[in-house]
């Protein structure tokens, strides 16, 4: 007799829209929108946190998405400042794009300088990038690039990284990840 076993599908290639949504992985400040829009907002990412939590390959993805590429949206139940703080807390730094579909790389020029986008940004605080894109004349991917560049220099102004040239171990990843408070969302 023959056993088939199925193949298990992740959640988020079902709606990878919803993976994708840039409220969802790199949600706004409480400040910056509406109650209501803030509460549909944690409802969303309480759902999508879910899924998350119950694919069979989280551990993986998530090791993955902190440890070895760079990618963007929603993943693991994370955010992109979440890897970016768990990456912190292991003292590592991710080199490799990502090749995958979950996001675009993170290197290379665009046709906006860094300058012009984080000029759009200030005067421009609530537009969401795909607007900014629009006003600029560039891909939402530029934007995306530039704003996260920004995110991230601000972060590594305030204290320095320690680098590390062993990978760490997923037990660590994952202890990184419980101590974080969006771990707990779901
Ligand atoms: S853990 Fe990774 S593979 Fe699984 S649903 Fe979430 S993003 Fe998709």
């Amino acid at each position: 007799m023959t056993i088939l076993i199925e193949p298990t599908t992740p959640p988020c290639a079902s709606v990878p829209e919803v993976y994708h949504d840039e409220q969802l992985h790199s949600p706004p400040a409480r400040t910056d929108i509406t109650a209501a829009e803030w509460e549909s907002l944690n409802v969303k990412r309480a759902s999508a946190h879910r899924q998350c939590a119950g694919c069979p390959v989280m551990t993986d993805c998530l090791y993955r998405a902190v440890v070895e590429v760079d990618v963007s949206g929603f993943v693991a139940c994370t955010t992109e400042l979440d890897r970016h703080l768990i990456r912190r807390q292991l003292g590592i730094t991710v080199q490799q794009a990502s090749t995958t579909p979950y996001g675009a790389p993170r290197v290379g020029g665009g046709p906006v300088s860094h300058e012009a986008v984080m000029t759009a940004r200030q005067a421009y605080p609530k537009d969401t990038c795909h607007q900014l894109a629009d006003r600029l004349g560039c891909s939402t991917s530029t934007i995306k690039r530039h704003l996260r560049r920004a995110r991230e220099a601000k972060l590594e102004a305030r204290e320095a990284i320690r680098e590390t040239s062993s990978q760490p171990t997923m037990d660590a990843v994952l202890d990184a990840f419980d101590m974080l408070s969006t771990s707990k969302i779901a």
